[in-house]
């Protein structure tokens, strides 16, 4: 019934991938197929393939956004599975948006700290500027190597640190004008 090709890709025993379009025939292979380096037979998991495709369970891609996650599983679960795991969902970004107000406050404090450090010896400009381009280039350094978790709030850290030398900059400009 359904003859339109079929996009299969097989990824043998052997570690050796391969990919090939294919007219099922009758919901499967029309011919037999085996890994081009050590022969397997790969039928059975094109077959197996096929099946998952004209069924529509399966897409092309996997779905990159949670909502689309929660569609996929949506027709598979009981509906009271799915409310939980949407609840689920719902609570961890509200988790994650706590972590993320507290990263912000837990930045800004230490900022707050450095200039306040600088500020209580009266550092001359160049030495803060020179203190600030330190800690970014700490920071951009930890960057390189922190989880994804940490990575965002680096960056807001870095950000943070750029603002307050244009600033300083500005004020002693003025201050010189
Ligand atoms: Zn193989």
């Amino acid at each position: 019934m359904n003859t339109s090709a079929v996009p299969i890709k097989i990824f043998c025993a052997c570690g050796q991938k391969y990919a090939f379009e294919v007219h099922p025939h009758n919901g499967a292979m029309p011919v037999p197929v085996a890994c081009p380096v050590c022969k397997r037979d790969g039928t059975h998991e094109a077959n197996r393939i096929i099946a998952k495709i004209l069924n529509g369970k399966t897409q092309p891609l996997p779905p990159p956004s949670v909502n689309a996650l929660l569609n996929s599983v949506q027709s598979s679960l009981a509906p009271h599975l799915v409310d939980a795991l949407k609840d689920a969902v719902v609570q961890e970004l509200a988790a994650q948006r706590r972590e993320l107000l507290a990263a912000q406050q837990a930045a800004s404090a230490e900022l707050t700290t450095l200039v306040h450090r600088l500020e209580s010896v009266q550092t001359p400009l160049f030495e803060r500027l020179r203190a600030y381009e330190t800690r970014i280039a700490d920071l951009e350094k930890d960057l390189a190597d922190q989880s994804k978790e940490n990575r965002e709030l680096l960056k807001l850290k870095i950000e943070l640190l750029k603002e307050q030398v244009q600033t300083e900059c500005a004020a002693s400009r003025l201050n010189f004008n």
